[in-house]
Order: C-alpha cells, then sequence, then structure tokens
C-alpha cells in the first residue's frame, strides 16, 4: 500500500506471533459521534476506517467500553464490510478472578464484532495486583483463555498494562502473553527498557499514546525546532516512538481522514528517525525534564488538599506549558480539571483558597500557593 507522498506502509514482525503488522494500528476509542454525542457515527466512522486500511493500515484495536460501548459493533461491521484480511484486536475487562465471567465477556465481545475468533485478546488494563490476584488464579481468566485459544475464539494472548516497569518486566517473564500493548511516548519513557526486555522475549510491543493522550497532540515551537525540517509535534511523537527496535506498532486513536493520512505518511517514512536525531531529541527531552522537575516531581507528599485541589495534576499542565512548550495542550487540559465525566479527579489550580496546609509537605520547597496562581493565570 502507497500513502499519498508514494512511500509504503512500514510493516513489522510482531514478535514471535509469525505476524507483521502495520508501523500504524487504528485504534477505535475516538470514533467519529453523533452531534449528542450518545452514538457513533456509523456513517462517517466506517469509511474513516476504510481510509486506514487502503494506506495499509491491518490492525483494528477496539474494546468493548469504547464510545459508548458501540466500539466493537463499528469495528465488527467496517471488518465485514472490508474485502481483505485485517487483523483484530480487543480487550477482556478484568472484573474479577472468574474463569466463566471472563469467557462470557469474550463471548459478549464475539457477538458484538460479529466475528468467530479475535486476532489479538488482551487482558485490559492489568497490574501485577490484578494478574497475581485476579488472572492467575485456579479456574480464573488465564486458563479461560488457554482454553479459549485451544478452541480457536483467540489466535494470540495478549495483555495491556497500567503499573511499574518492574512489574511489567514481571508479567513478560510469566511467558503466558505473546504481545503486549503498554504507554510510551516522548513525555513518558518509562517502559523503554521494559519495551527492550519483552522484545527480546518474543514478544510483540504494540504503543498506545505515542501523542501522550493528546499532550503531543498540537503544535509545540520548542518540538518543531529539534529536527532539521521543521517536523510537527504529532509527527515527530510518533516518529520517536516508532525509532524504538522493540516496538512493532503505534495505535493511534483516529477520528478523521485527514488524522488517517497524517498518521499514515509519518508511518510510512522508511528511516524514521537517524541515530543523530534521535540523540538530539533524547537530550532535549531530558533536559525539559528536568527543568520540569525542578517545578513539581509529581511525588504528590503536599496531597491530599483539604480543598480538592489536584496540586501535581496542575503543576504537570502547567510544565508541559513551561518546560516543553506545549501551551494549547496545557491549556485544554487545564480546562478539563472539574469537569464531569474526566478520568482526573480534583479541581484547578483556581480553587486553592491558600491555606496553607500544603507547603510544609512540599520536599521541594515549592512556593505551592503562588506557583497555583501562576498556574491559574497562565492557563485559565
Ligand atoms: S494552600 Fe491551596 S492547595 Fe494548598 S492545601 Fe490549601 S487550598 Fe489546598
Ligand atoms: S509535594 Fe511538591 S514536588 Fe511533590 S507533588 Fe506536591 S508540589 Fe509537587
Amino acid at each position: 500500500m502507497r500513502d499519498r507522498k508514494g512511500e509504503s506502509m512500514q510493516y513489522r514482525p510482531f514478535g514471535k506471533t509469525g505476524v507483521l503488522v502495520s508501523a500504524l494500528g487504528f485504534g477505535a476509542m475516538r470514533l467519529p459521534m453523533t452531534t449528542d454525542g450518545q452514538h457513533v457515527d456509523e456513517e462517517q466512522a466506517i469509511p474513516v476506517i476504510h481510509r486506514a486500511f487502503e494506506l495499509g493500515v491491518n490492525l483494528v484495536d477496539t474494546a468493548p467500553y469504547y464510545c459508548k460501548r458501540e466500539s466493537e459493533i463499528i469495528v465488527g461491521k467496517a471488518l465485514r464490510d472490508w474485502p481483505h484480511p485485517i487483523y483484530l484486536s480487543t480487550k477482556n475487562p478484568i472484573e474479577d478472578g472468574s474463569g466463566a465471567n471472563w469467557r462470557t465477556r469474550l463471548e459478549q465481545s464475539l457477538r458484538k464484532l460479529d466475528r468467530d475468533y479475535v486476532d489479538f485478546y488482551h487482558m485490559w488494563g492489568i497490574s501485577w495486583k490484578t494478574y497475581e490476584e485476579r488472572v492467575s488464579v485456579p479456574d480464573g481468566p488465564l486458563e479461560a483463555a488457554q482454553r479459549a485459544k485451544a478452541e480457536g475464539l483467540i489466535k494470540h494472548m495478549s495483555f495491556s498494562f497500567h503499573d511499574t516497569p518492574d512489574a511489567l518486566v514481571r508479567i513478560i517473564d510469566s511467558g503466558n502473553f505473546e504481545t503486549m500493548l503498554v504507554q510510551y511516548n516522548l513525555l513518558d519513557r518509562k517502559n523503554e527498557a521494559a519495551i527492550h526486555h519483552a522484545h527480546a522475549n518474543g514478544l510483540g510491543v504494540a504503543i498506545m499514546g505515542p501523542v501522550g493522550g493528546g499532550r503531543l497532540g498540537l503544535a509545540s515551537p520548542e518540538f518543531e525546532l529539534l529536527l532539521p525540517g521543521r517536523v510537527s509535534t504529532p509527527a515527530l511523537a510518533l516518529r520517536f516512538v516508532l525509532a524504538h527496535p522493540g516496538v512493532s506498532m503505534a495505535l493511534s486513536g483516529m477520528s478523521t481522514m485527514a488524522m488517517v493520512e497524517e498518521n499514515v505518511a509519518v508511518a510510512s517514512q522508511a528511516g524514521s528517525l537517524s541515530a543523530d536525531d534521535l540523540i538530539r531529541v533524547k537530550t532535549a527531552m531530558e533536559e525539559n525534564q528536568r527543568l520540569a522537575e525542578l517545578y513539581c516531581t509529581g511525588c504528590e507528599y503536599c496531597m491530599p488538599c483539604p480543598n480538592d485541589v489536584n496540586i501535581p495534576k496542575n503543576f504537570e499542565y502547567m510544565n508541559l506549558f513551561r518546560a516543553y512548550g506545549l501551551e494549547q495542550a496545557a491549556r485544554d487540559l487545564y480546562g478539563q480539571l472539574g469537569k464531569e465525566g474526566t478520568w482526573v479527579k480534583g479541581l484547578p489550580a483556581s480553587a486553592c483558597v491558600e491555606c496553607g496546609e500544603c507547603e510544609p509537605k512540599c520536599p521541594q520547597d515549592i512556593p505551592i500557593m503562588k506557583q497555583l496562581k501562576a498556574t491559574a493565570e497562565a492557563l485559565a
């Protein structure tokens, strides 16, 4: 498949699964919605997914709860209407340690997808604690998954993950999984070594959040000047992720044709980042991180605030602006604090009543009240 600039989509081995995946995967978590936001706009969503397939994307990733629980249904329809084979990835939320319940959820997903099997089936968002207490227990999800694989309902066992890098290595070393889906991006490189470890152990690695949950989706002059030729911030972010030798695929949640085409063009650039580019980018990011940590390390010792201000989150967003030049992303994220239905708990800096309780607890001696005031002024 060729993109609009005539470059070919890259395909990479997905660990030892024997599957070659496109460097860009379609994340079906941000499908276009109807104007009331209650349903996926099928008329728009399916052509966007098909455009990605047309440009060489060969894997689509969904999950039962995405897009008001309609993502799996739409993905199933998009796959049915497409004449060529596409790999399907979805996930099972580990709600308890019951293999029978896990199996019920698998069957529900297969019904919604209208498929006989899933190519890459994930234990969804597990930690080491979940793995030990709910996944690898007698008659639990792991045993149920092994049975489902023997029956052909699952082709490959996968997991997605939210925990420390040490825990990630332990789950890789369990030897029970063939691919993993983890967070990694320019602003969050904590899984970098564990990704090398997974690759060395034959696991396929897919990356979620390559543009930092939207933080790197908007322009930053600092990022754009890092490489000769002014690469856009999201393009740089994607190229950075794909430059990791252990990464097979970056999953990007795409809502529009333009996003699909831009991401495909980046994933199709054969050279990705040169060794020199990579050193320049890593050095700049380490300097930015050092700068950010001068302001706040995110240790949370100052919490909880009796007035429910999320102090570290406010400073994290201020740092995006101050240390990384991601002004619009910082403002957007700040604007979400305190709103109903957002994942991040707690209030924005403007809710600080200057009681002074937090300041003595900060090991960095940050003048928290003054900095919160500056944050509110800069980002509100
Ligand atoms: S000074 Fe502000 S942020 Fe600190 S504890 Fe009081 S209300 Fe919360
Ligand atoms: S204690 Fe200080 S460094 Fe730690 S999160 Fe709070 S403000 Fe940041």
